[in-house]
């Protein structure tokens, strides 16, 4: 006779409802449990997959006799339940692991502070324009635990948080992507960058040979954590010039060249669709995980040209009487807005601000003393940024709102310039979301036209 388990899901979100349906279809008697709102789509889709919840709040009787938990990426370790689940030995999993049980599908997982997102997505692209049947999962589009229990492909390539990895033991990645290592959310890891960079490194556990580990050679966190372990998969470093071992790099003819057993292939920087040296990273990134794939080099060439790029990262929006405006809204750290100057090619007005978290502007000061002509501060206390761009002789316009930054921009940009929006903090104090600040910075500039 067999006893069925209880499976308890925290957190009512994209990746707990996909969870509470695997499991549901899986036979678990599901019990979903998030101490907040959940939105109302989600809600209608437990009562259809009549799939009993709470809201508001967590029931202890309800969540403690559980046999296994599914944790959302979202709730910390150390939130009230959690640590008391944790303290009796239950089992608490990210929905990745559980689903990762349920499926044989090739498992591309793409982990790093920055470029998760656009590396993702630009795999994702390659691999659908050359046939094969992937479908994206883990911080964009649906859950994996719903696409492997409701519309399963044979491959799932999968932004990877670290707090997704926190709470992931037995899946196994046939090829994994770690892209950069930059300190990020130490306020989950106790503050201790080594708890951070160990949970982006679970990405490698359970790699066997017949897996690849692709990764960005030049990270000096991520060299002095490789040289500390052993690394069971085929290994693919990447880099921007050429090292012992590295597998794809540009050359001194500017073409980018990607290396595996079963393909060489070669193509003109200047043919990405993606600009500046981190995207030629996420690019090289993309185009050796599609070459071990099988994919061809034509298909990988005309894929990585066409690319149509992410909302929000270094995003086109108009050009407007010889003045270009860019979406970088994104940019919440200055290590994203060093990349973002890095690629300018134009004289650019820099919109910057917002909630600092801790930020270090002498990281992107070179940067800007060769390519910013002005500084437009726009968040709800800029003095930080006022005073240390005026104090190395930048001028800086203060502003509190979009519009008064954007008129700030109109007057600062002449014909030739570019506008940059890369604002190296967090969107919060003015904006719901960085995606919120991206879209009215779009709707304002489209309506300058
Ligand atoms: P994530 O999903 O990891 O947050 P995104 O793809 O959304 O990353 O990109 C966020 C920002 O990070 C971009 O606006 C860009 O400025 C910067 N970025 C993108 N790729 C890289 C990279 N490989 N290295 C460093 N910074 C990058």
């Amino acid at each position: 006779m067999s006893i069925t388990k209880r499976m308890v899901i925290l957190g009512g979100g994209e990746s707990g409802v996909g969870a509470a349906i695997l499991a549901k279809d899986r036979g678990y008697d599901v019990f979903l449990s998030d101490c907040g709102t959940i939105a109302p789509r989600y809600i209608e889709t437990l009562q259809r997959e009549g799939i009993a919840y709470e809201q508001g709040h967590h029931t202890a009787q309800l969540i403690l006799n559980a046999d296994e938990v599914v944790k959302s990426p979202g709730i910390p370790l150390t939130a009230p339940m959690v640590a008391q689940l944790a303290a009796q030995g239950t089992p608490i999993i990210s929905e990745i692991e559980f689903a990762g049980r349920y499926t044989d599908a090739k498992m591309v997982c793409i982990t790093g502070s920055n470029g998760k997102t656009t590396t993702t997505t630009l795999i994702h692209h390659i691999l659908v324009r050359a046939g094969i049947d992937a479908s994206v999962a883990g911080n964009i589009g649906k859950s994996l635990a719903l696409q492997v229990a409701r519309e399963p492909h044979k491959v799932y390539v999968i932004e990877l948080s670290s707090f997704q990895l926190d709470n992931m033991y037995d899946f196994r990645a046939n090829i994994a992507v770690l892209l950069n290592i930059t300190p990020d959310h130490l306020d989950r890891y106790d503050y201790k960058m080594q708890n951070y960079v160990n949970a982006k490194f679970r990405i490698l556990q359970n790699m066997t040979p017949c897996d690849a580990f692709i990764y960005w050679q030049d990270d000096p966190v991520v060299s002095a954590q490789l040289a500390r372990l052993r690394v069971d998969a085929q290994i693919y470093p990447l880099a921007e010039h050429r090292e012992e071992n590295t597998a794809a790099y540009i050359d001194a003819e500017d073409n980018i060249i990607i290396n595996t057993p079963g393909t060489s292939m070669t193509m003109p920087r200047a043919d990405l669709a993606l600009h500046g040296l981190h995207n030629v990273y996420n690019s090289l990134a993309a185009g050796l995980s599609a070459c071990l794939l099988n994919v061809g080099s034509d298909a990988i060439r005309s894929a990585l040209a066409d690319f149509r790029g992410v909302e929000h990262r270094l995003e086109p929006v108009a050009t407007i009487d010889g003045v270009e405006w860019i979406n970088d809204s994104k940019a919440t750290n200055v290590d994203s807005c060093w990349y973002a100057l890095e690629s300018m090619t134009r004289p650019t007005v820099l919109i910057l601000g917002g909630k600092d978290k801790g930020n270090d502007y002498s990281e992107i000061l070179p940067l800007v003393k060769a390519k910013v002509k002005a500084i437009v501060a726009m968040g709800k206390d800029n003095a930080k940024i006022v005073d240390f761009f005026t104090a190395v002789g930048i001028s800086v316009t203060d502003t509190h709102s979009i519009g008064d930054a954007i008129d700030a921009c109109r007057a600062l940009a002449g014909e030739g310039d570019t506008v940059l929006l890369s604002p190296c903090c967090a969107s919060f104090d003015l904006f719901s979301s960085y995606e919120d600040r991206g879209r009215q910075f779009k709707a304002l500039v489209n309506a300058l036209k």
